[in-house]
């Protein structure tokens, strides 16, 4: 029995291990082709005795350096960034688009693709910021938790660390190279880019309407190449999506409240694009940067690590019941982004102080500010509602009785059983 036990763990982490060393050495942990004409479907090559595919040791070195140079820079190791490696996927997606999950990145290539590729850096270091913060066991996941599956964070986080770590202002594509450069850049970040804009500028759709519009100008001037064609055929899967609305709503100045759906809550890609909130909020950090001449984005992250810790959020008084005699009163704690800006500005000599807030000021950073206190907002009613599911569930209920007020409403709170948490601070 015991024998056998060692047997299987030994046939378990050599399944685990990879086989190529020239994936190992980049911290690569699988390489699978999927949907591709040229390659074996669903083979991981990290595991195939013998050479990898003509083009694959080259890519794997190019991300091999940005592993290295992502872990210097965050100080960070790899291994613990992304426990395990990174598991690559080259296939064709449903949108002409590379998409990051839990330790894995799936590079888009068209399904004719022959292993020549170069790796776009802005991307693939936006992608893993993405990656870092959503695979569970790696050290930033967990601090960054608080902030995850916000419009104010993701996006922004991801653009941030891309352009601090590189310093390259305009992101493209991986596999792009092909693209004629209009449909290839997702977007450039200057030093004057503010929320001091229209509501046409952050409404979801006005990208995906603007590729689509480019697709189209190809086509008519008779331009359109084959990899073009089969990036805007996937762009048109927007259109199923598409909600219009009228110029009258969309050519107003930009509120947060805009962002808001139909209940009052503020949820990424309902009616606002996360990666053009995030394009103000780093235009602001260049700016400053330069007018300081200093690097804020490496002081910026640790101060991001900071907002994240509790002791650092914000107090949520909340109540449930009646108001004159809540059932359940609590306090919960809420961790703010925005407070990594206000721990940034701390930090800076009085002089430099006045350039953030003039620099805040120009980039109408007080849109940020309104847009993530709905977040709290909803963040402190998450965590509140959850806090009564134990309270329900534990010796709290033992004061209740059947015909007490609010007794066991729970998950049917509501009339004078609501829920009610207010900021205290
Ligand atoms: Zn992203």
């Amino acid at each position: 029995m015991k024998l056998l036990c060692i047997c299987l763990l030994i046939l378990a982490s050599t399944a685990n291990a990879a086989v190529n060393p020239r994936c190992s050495s980049n911290a690569v942990s699988s390489v699978v082709t999927a949907r591709l004409l040229n390659f074996p479907h669903e083979v991981d090559h990290c595991q195939t005795l013998g050479a990898l595919p003509p083009g694959f040791g080259r890519i794997l070195d190019q991300l091999g350096v940005l592993h290295r140079r992502l872990e210097a820079y965050l100080g960070v190791p790899f291994e613990q960034l992304v426990p395990g490696g990174i598991g690559i996927r080259f296939s064709p997606t449903f949108v002409y688009e590379s998409t990051p999950s839990p330790g894995r990145f799936t590079i888009a290539v068209q399904p004719t693709w022959t292993g020549e590729l170069d790796v776009e850096d802005t991307e693939y270091i936006h992608d893993l910021a993405h990656i870092i913060t959503a695979t569970p066991g790696g050290t930033l996941y967990q601090r960054l938790l608080p902030f995850k599956g916000r419009l104010t964070f993701d996006e922004t986080f991801a653009d941030a660390l891309a352009l601090g770590m590189l310093g390259k202002p305009v992101l493209q594509g991986t596999g792009g190279g092909v693209l004629p450069p209009v449909l290839r850049f997702w977007r450039r970040i200057t030093t004057d880019q503010s929320f001091r804009d229209s509501f046409r500028t952050f409404y979801r759709f006005t990208y995906a309407l603007e590729m689509l519009k480019t697709c189209e100008g190809l086509w008519s001037a008779g331009s359109m190449t084959s990899e073009a064609a089969y990036y805007c055929h996937d762009f048109e899967l927007w259109r199923i999506f598409y909600q219009p609305l009228a110029a009258t709503e969309l050519d107003v100045e930009f509120r947060a409240e805009h962002c808001l759906n139909s209940v009052g809550n503020l949820i990424p890609y309902v009616k606002c694009d996360p990666h053009i909130i995030g394009i103000p909020v780093n235009s602001f950090v260049l700016d400053l940067q330069q007018e300081l001449g200093a690097d804020l984005y490496r002081g910026l992250f640790s101060k991001i690590l900071l907002a994240a810790e509790p002791r650092h959020g914000k107090t949520f008084s909340c109540a449930f019941g009646p108001t004159e005699r809540p059932v359940h009163a609590f306090p919960v704690r809420v961790q703010s982004f925005v407070r990594a800006f206000e721990l940034l500005r701390e930090e800076l000599p009085r002089s430099q102080q006045a350039n953030f807030d003039e620099a805040w000021k120009r980039h109408e950073l007080s849109i940020l500010v309104k847009l993530e206190s709905y977040e709290l907002k909803q963040a402190a009613a998450a965590a509140g509602t959850a806090e009564l599911r134990v309270f329900f569930q534990g010796p709290g209920t033992a004061t209740l009785k059947p015909g007490d007020a609010c007794w066991n409403q729970l998950p049917r709170a509501g009339g004078g059983c609501a829920l009610s948490c207010l900021e205290t601070e």
